[in-house]
């Protein structure tokens, strides 16, 4: 924004000096549809922030050199901006119309992203949906990215006694008797006080009620089943694996309901 000698007010685009210039690339993996968008998006914010044609015109020149480095062609950019600017000079009332009351009956259907195959899926699911859909419920259909970092993690794991919110399992190298929990916190502290302290644990009763079990089981008795993000979705991750497997050392009676609709 800068104060003018009238005095008026000019606004124009700003940008952070820590701008690099990156924005998708043309030949990402990515729908045509959101590359188009992006260079939309541009225009639109590059029309609506700068109140003077100079500006305008100065931003744009920029938008389109950056557009430039981005790989995006020539013929694309200048496409898409007249096409936009001509609709923002004569708006059609259809248009604004849409804009400003939205439609809240939209309904949006997820479909990953898997090249040019997704593309010709999006076409044939559209023609589905005009042929048998009644024609005033508006079906959009948008792709979802696929980012390379979901492929694997980019911190160390974690080693596997310190892991926690997991279900474990206790098989006794005596008699193979079986039990399953889950802990919050670190499963060799849960182990720990199987093995040694918790006398209100089953597996601790097993063992001290037999010596050869009690010899025979260490740490290497007990594995993780099963992990889960939260506390609730652990307990009812633990209440499906007793389901499964009904260890006979497990012989709480109050653990997580499950029903159909949990
Ligand atoms: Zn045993």
């Amino acid at each position: 924004m800068i104060y003018n000698s009238n005095p008026s007010i000019i606004t124009s685009v700003y940008r952070k000096k820590t701008f690099t210039g990156l924005l998708t690339n043309y030949f990402s993996f990515t729908p045509m549809m959101y590359k188009l968008g992006l260079i939309r998006t541009l225009v639109d914010r590059v029309y609506k922030i700068n109140n003077s044609w100079v500006g305008f015109h100065k931003d744009v020149q920029k938008l389109i050199f950056l557009l430039r480095k981005n790989c995006f062609p020539s013929s694309v950019i200048d496409r898409i901006i007249s096409r936009h600017l001509a609709k923002s000079y004569n708006p059609s009332p259809t248009h604004n119309a849409t804009l400003n009351s939205g439609n809240p009956s939209s309904h949006y259907f997820k479909l990953p992203y898997v090249g040019r195959f997704s593309d010709i899926a999006q076409t044939k699911l559209r023609h589905l949906l005009k042929r048998y859909c009644r024609p005033d419920l508006d079906i959009k259909l948008v792709f979802n990215t696929f980012k390379l970092r979901n492929l694997f993690s980019v911190k160390d794991s974690v080693p596997p006694g310190l892991r926690s919110r997991v279900v474990y399992k206790f098989s006794c190298a005596g008699c193979n008797a079986g039990y399953i929990g889950e802990t919050t916190r670190h499963i060799c502290t849960r182990v720990r006080e199987h093995l040694l302290s918790d006398k209100t644990s089953h597996i601790y009763k097993h063992l001290q009620s037999s010596k050869a079990c009690l010899d025979s089981c260490g740490t290497e008795c007990f594995t993780i089943l099963d992990s889960a993000a939260s506390k609730y979705k652990i307990k009812i991750k633990e209440a499906l694996h007793i389901k499964w497997d009904k260890p006979i050392l497990n012989q709480q009676l109050k653990h997580l309901e499950l029903s159909l609709s949990f």
